[in-house]
C-alpha cells in the first residue's frame, strides 16, 4: 500500500546540507502498525512528513496505494493528503473555537462528500473514540487526553488509506496515554493501517513493527512478539538488521 524507495530529503540552510533521511526504503502493507524509533535527529519527522505528503522528497519515488506522489505539486499534494492520510500530532491541533463536532467535520467539507454522509460519518467517528457525548463542547472544556481522542476521531471520519501519528502521547499522562494507546490498537484490530512516531518504548512494542532510524538511514526493524529463535536465525518474523 506504501512503498518508498531510495527517499531522501536534503535540507540546504546557509549553504549546509543536512541530510534528514538518505536512501530509505520502507514498505507498509494494508493493516499493519508500524512504530517508528530513533534518537532525536535521526529523521523521525522528516519520515512522517513525507509519508504524509507534507514535505517532498529531494529523491526516490513514493507510491501511496499504487499512485506515485513523490513528485506532485503542493495542490496536488494536499488533494491526495485529504482523501487518503489522516494526522494526529503531539500536540493534538484541535481548532479552539470550533466545537468537537465541528473540528471533526472540517476535512470532510473539503471533500465532495454530501452532507448526510459527512454527518453520518463524524457522529460514527466520535462514537468509535467514545466521545459522542461531547459532541458539542468545545476543545479547550475537555482534558488532554479527551482532545487527542477526538483528533484520532477526525482522523479517521475520512477514512484513510493510513493513520499518521507523531508522538501521539507525548502531551499526555500516562493514563490518557494508555487510553490514546489502547483506542489505536483497537482502530488497528478493526482493519485501520496506522505509522506511529513514539519514544516510548513500550508503546513501541504493541506495534506489529519497529522501525529504527538512526542518521536519515533505516538501521533495524523488528517485529515485537516474536520468538528470540525466529529474530536469531533472521526470519521474516524475526529482527532484520537493515544494510544501506
Ligand atoms: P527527529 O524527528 O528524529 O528528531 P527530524 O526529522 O526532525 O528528526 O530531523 C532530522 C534532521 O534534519 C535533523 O538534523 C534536523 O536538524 C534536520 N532538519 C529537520 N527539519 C529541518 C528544516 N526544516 N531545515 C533544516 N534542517 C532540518
Amino acid at each position: 500500500m506504501i512503498r518508498m524507495e531510495g527517499i531522501t530529503r536534503v535540507f540546504t540552510t546557509d549553504e549546509v546540507e543536512t541530510h534528514a533521511l538518505s536512501g530509505v526504503h520502507l514498505e507498509i502493507a494494508r493493516g499493519e502498525f508500524v512504530s517508528i524509533e530513533g534518537p532525536s535527529g535521526s529523521g523521525k519527522t522528516t519520515l512522517l512528513s513525507v509519508l504524509g505528503l507534507l514535505d517532498a522528497p529531494t529523491a526516490g519515488t513514493y507510491l501511496l496505494g499504487g499512485e506515485r506522489v513523490d513528485g506532485l505539486s503542493p495542490l496536488e499534494a494536499a488533494r491526495v493528503r485529504n482523501r487518503q492520510i489522516g494526522f494526529v500530532f503531539q500536540s493534538f491541533n484541535l481548532i479552539g473555537d470550533l466545537s468537537v463536532y465541528e473540528n471533526v467535520e472540517l476535512p470532510l467539507t473539503y471533500r465532495d462528500i454530501a452532507p448526510a454522509e459527512r454527518k453520518r460519518r463524524v457522529s460514527a467517528a466520535l462514537e468509535r473514540v467514545g466521545m459522542a457525548h461531547r459532541a458539542k463542547h468545545m476543545p479547550g472544556q475537555l482534558s488532554g487526553g479527551q482532545q487527542q481522542r477526538v483528533a484520532v476521531a477526525r482522523a479517521v471520519a475520512g477514512d484513510p488509506l493510513i493513520l499518521l501519528a507523531d508522538e501521539p502521547t507525548g502531551n499526555l499522562d500516562s493514563h490518557n496515554g494508555d487510553l490514546v494507546m489502547g483506542l489505536l490498537r483497537e482502530l488497528h484490530a478493526a482493519g485501520t493501517t496506522i505509522c506511529m512516531v513514539t519514544h516510548n518504548p513500550e508503546y513501541a512494542q504493541q506495534a506489529t513493527r519497529t522501525v529504527h532510524l538512526f542518521d536519515g538511514r533505516i538501521v533495524r526493524e523488528h517485529r515485537p512478539g516474536q520468538t528470540a529463535e525466529a529474530a536469531a536465525a533472521g526470519s521474516d518474523l524475526g529482527e532484520r538488521v537493515v544494510s544501506n
